[in-house]
């Protein structure tokens, strides 16, 4: 039976509420989930104030889900009731293009089906986010939490854990391999914690030294603040790959001197406007510009057990779902360390 749940919507670009949805009951392949963390991503701001184009109000946003299995269909044969498990950023995809054959659902050439703000194909209505009691997913996009990692500090895991562990992956961040990330926030202090793991040198860019002892504490080899222009000419031609995570469009010529011949800067940041770069800085030293979006469902189990047997989780600080509008006000200031994480009973 399909059961409405507590949630907490925007209703508008400007405010979040408590609201009630309905969630559809799990058919043969779903796995009905009782989530009791959800984490805070940008994305949810820029969605919720519909700076990505069109948002359908009321929304519930939230993709970086944890919770335990309190019902299965009856194909279900990944997961029982009481497993600890995840949700990212999609809920489906076509399975069967070339890029879902290949792991890469994310990168799906029908669009992948966004955990938000996205059609779902099984029932027609508009996705709905973690900021909410219950989430009804099919088997397929459903992540195992491993043991080691508390629920809590498993969710940004689901989106920022994957979106800076996919790039360093692709682009072989190891031993000798010098990594630079872009923002100290969600996304950037799960790059270095995942970079130093899989045995990289690590750089953050942050505006300023605020959080500078920080970044060292959990692993940088070194943090410089981009408000001093000397940064630059000193780090120039320094790094293998840059991972720029900033939320605002940067310029991006200063990196790209930054990188030896041949290195990449990924960007994986979304901001609003677009990027502008002059032809030479690429030309250079035939560095590369590329993006990359999360990661497959397989890449993230990887991550995910990665993280379990490492014990990598991220900084965080649990708020009740009554500071969400005040959370986002923080997080456009920098001013958490490093995500804020919604305790779903305050519901
Ligand atoms: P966040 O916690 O707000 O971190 C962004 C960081 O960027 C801030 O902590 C800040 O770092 C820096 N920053 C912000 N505004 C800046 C500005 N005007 N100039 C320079 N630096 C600035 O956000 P997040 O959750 O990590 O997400 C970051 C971005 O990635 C968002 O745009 C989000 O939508 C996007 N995203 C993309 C994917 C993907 O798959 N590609 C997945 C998730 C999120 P400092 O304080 O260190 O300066
Ligand atoms: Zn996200
Ligand atoms: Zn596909």
């Amino acid at each position: 039976m399909s059961k409405e749940v507590k949630a907490w919507g925007a209703t508008s670009p400007e405010k979040t509420e408590p609201i009630t949805i309905t969630r559809r009951a799990p058919d043969d392949q779903d796995v009905g989930i009782d989530i009791k963390f959800s984490g805070i991503c940008h994305s949810d701001i820029h969605t919720v104030r519909s700076e990505w184009g069109k948002t359908t109000y009321p929304l519930v946003v939230g993709h970086e889900i944890a919770g335990i299995v309190s019902a299965v269909g009856k194909n279900v044969t990944k997961f029982k009731i009481g497993d600890h498990v995840g949700v990212g950023c999609m809920v489906n995809s076509c399975r069967q293009c070339e890029n879902c054959r290949d792991g890469e659902e994310q990168y799906c050439f029908s669009g992948a089906v966004l955990t938000y703000n996205s059609k779902d194909p099984k029932d027609g209505t508009i996705t709905q986010g973690g900021y909410s009691q219950h989430v009804v997913v099919d088997q397929a996009f459903v992540l195992k939490v491993p043991e080691s990692i508390p629920l809590d500090k498993a969710a940004p895991l689901m989106c920022a854990g994957i979106t800076l562990y996919s790039p360093l992956n692709h682009w072989k961040a190891g031993p000798g391999k010098r990594v630079g990330i872009i923002g100290f926030g969600g996304l950037g202090h799960m790059g270095v914690k995942l970079a130093k793991a899989l045995g990289s040198e690590v750089t953050v860019f942050s505006q300023t030294n605020s959080k500078k002892e920080l970044g060292l504490r959990l692993g940088a080899d070194d943090y410089v603040a981009t408000s001093d222009p000397d940064v630059f000419s000193k780090l120039s031609r320094k790094f293998d790959l840059i991972i720029n995570t900033v939320s605002a469009s940067i310029p991006l010529e200063l990196y790209l001197s930054c990188l030896r011949r041949d290195g990449s800067l990924v960007q994986v940041g979304a901001p609003e406007k677009p990027l502008l770069i002059s032809p030479f800085s690429l030309d250079a030293q035939r560095v590369g510009l590329h993006g990359s979006m999360i990661g497959g469902i397989a890449e993230t189990q990887k991550m995910l057990d990665l993280c379990g047997e490492k014990l990598i989780f991220p900084e965080i600080e649990i708020i009740p779902a009554s500071y969400i509008d005040e959370a986002y006000e923080r997080v456009l200031r920098s001013q958490v360390k490093f995500r804020f994480v919604i305790d779903i009973s305050t519901m």
